[in-house]
């Protein structure tokens, strides 16, 4: 599954299923931009990974839930390789456990800007840079939303669900406005996995307490969601497009 020095960019690369995602695609030969928001030193650890593996990346900071970040996040992966071939939009996050009857309208807005309208934004960066409409050799983009869509939330984050809904109709649309274009666009749907997202919304706890509710009886990895993203960049994913990949152990 060599990808020969093909250049990838992942959203929230700094940390969980994007650092594993950089990590792996290192192995498959990618020259990766390692987008993180905060956590600069998390983002120079994979980076170091990396490297070490003889792989070559570099950390970009910004916050994509800004335009202006992003549009400098793309510039920056134009100045160090030339050319992008690959997007994982994988930046996201929950908020505490609220019901709807709750939801103020900041979180609304801010969980909406990072969680929908920004993978667009990158997406539309992307297709700029990969289209053949556009002088482009083609490219694949996963986005990364959650069975989340399909369950709903209820009780914990309806937003953070729909959120992951508009994801999911995204890539549908996108997927079939680019198939001729060159462009493959699929999503993967993670069920419970094992990173510090849980405690960044107020549930340390949330792994150990919903194992038991997952047919398998066991969360996922970091490493299990990369591998399935993987394999939707790849040349092996060569007629899959608009799919949508549950990595949820049977949820
Ligand atoms: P995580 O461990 O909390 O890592 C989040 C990553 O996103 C970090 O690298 C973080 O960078 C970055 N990030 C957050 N806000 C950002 C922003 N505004 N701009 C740029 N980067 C930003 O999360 P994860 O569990 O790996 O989740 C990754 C994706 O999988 C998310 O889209 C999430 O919704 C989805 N997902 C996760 C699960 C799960 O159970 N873990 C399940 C379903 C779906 P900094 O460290 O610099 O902030």
């Amino acid at each position: 599954m060599s990808a020969s020095g093909k250049i990838l960019l992942v959203t929230g690369g700094s940390r969980g299923i994007g650092a594993a995602t950089c990590r792996l695609a290192a192995k498959a030969g990618y020259r990766i931009a390692v987008n993180y928001a905060s956590n600069a030193k998390a983002a120079e650890a994979v980076v170091a990974d990396v490297d070490a593996a003889g792989g070559e990346a570099f950390a970009v900071k910004a916050d994509v839930g800004s335009e202006t970040d992003v549009l400098a996040m793309f510039e920056a992966v134009d100045g160090r390789f030339g050319r992008l071939d690959a997007l994982v939009n994988n930046a996201g996050v929950v908020d505490q456990s609220a019901r709807v009857d709750e939801l103020s309208a900041a979180r609304l807005e801010s969980m909406m800007r990072i969680n929908v309208i920004a993978p667009m934004l990158c997406a539309r960066e992307a297709v700029k840079r990969m289209s053949t409409r556009h002088g482009g050799k083609g490219g694949a983009i996963v986005n990364v939303s959650s069975i989340a869509a399909r369950l709903g939330g209820p009780g914990q984050y309806v937003d953070y669900a729909a959120s992951k809904g508009a994801i999911d109709s995204f890539t549908i649309g996108l997927a079939r406005e680019v198939a001729g274009e060159g462009i493959r666009v699929n999503v993967v749907s993670p069920g419970i996995i094992d990173t510090e997202i849980h405690a960044s919304g107020g549930q340390p706890d949330r792994v150990e307490r919903m194992r038991k509710v997952v047919p398998m009886q066991r969360v996922g990895t970091a490493e299990e969601v990369a591998a399935a993203i993987l394999w939707l960049l790849s040349d092996e994913a060569s007629y899959t497009t608009g799919a949508n990949l549950e990595i949820g152990g049977g949820r």
